[in-house]
């Protein structure tokens, strides 16, 4: 049986979070939001808290979800992104310590650096990363929905991407979309597919290597999310 998981990313965000939640429970969906630090002040931690009471994972997203850790990753700066983040998401981090690098959507070895691979197995982080990101973040915003359903007919397990701020705003086509699923009898599952696991509590998985910038050299130049306007980006 095709299987799909959800994941929500760049949260919390208050205003954006609550009626997503609302929706997930109504549904009886269980997600994972992987969380950005930087949102984590009160009224996130209290989002997260209320996503995880109710059955959601919650993952690591960075601290700033600024400049990918496969750009700029020296051990001091990894340990900032990825511990802080993990510190104020304490007790509700998922056992696994679920950990999702941020490079605007696409794979490759800009996602994290030697430095960042060492801390993240000293760690015995759980690294995921994705294979159905529709770009509910970028104009126009409601076409996520054709693209979602003609990159998961292509595949056995999905692993979709979509962003609080922006899905909460488009519920009505999340419904359509669990619909979708339900008339191509594709199961949502809460975990994830093996081809988007680059390392499993600290071991590395062969998925790995394509996604580490390699130590002597410097990952290819590519667009970033840089302006504010750009935060929706995975
Ligand atoms: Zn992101």
């Amino acid at each position: 049986m095709k299987r799909l998981t959800f994941s929500f990313d760049n949260g919390p965000e208050p205003g954006a979070t609550e009626p997503l939640l609302d929706f997930l429970r109504e549904r009886s969906i269980k997600a994972t939001f992987f969380v950005v630090g930087d949102r984590l002040d009160a009224a996130g931690l209290a989002l997260a808290r209320r996503a995880h009471r109710e059955g959601h994972w919650i993952g690591n997203h960075t601290l700033s979800h600024g400049t990918p850790l496969g750009r700029e990753g020296d051990a001091a700066r990894v340990a900032r992104e990825i511990g802080e983040t993990e510190r104020l998401i304490g007790p509700l981090a998922h056992p696994d310590r679920l950990f999702r690098p941020n490079g605007a959507g696409a794979l490759g070895p800009h996602l994290l650096s030697p430095a960042a691979v060492a801390y993240l197995a000293a760690n015995r982080y759980t690294v995921i990363t994705w294979n159905n990101v529709p770009g509910d973040f970028r104009p126009p915003h409601e076409a996520w929905l054709e693209t979602a359903l003609a990159t998961l007919d292509a595949q056995d397990w999905s692993l979709l991407v979509l962003h609080d701020p922006f899905i909460a705003r488009m519920l009505d086509r999340l419904a359509r979309f669990c619909d979708a699923l339900e008339a191509r009898g594709i199961a949502i599952v809460q975990s994830f597919p093996p081809s988007c696991i680059l390392m499993e509590r600290g071991v590395a998985t062969p998925e790995l290597a394509a996604c580490v910038t390699p130590a002597s050299g410097v990952a290819p130049a590519e667009a970033q999310p840089s302006h504010p306007s750009q935060r929706g980006q995975t």
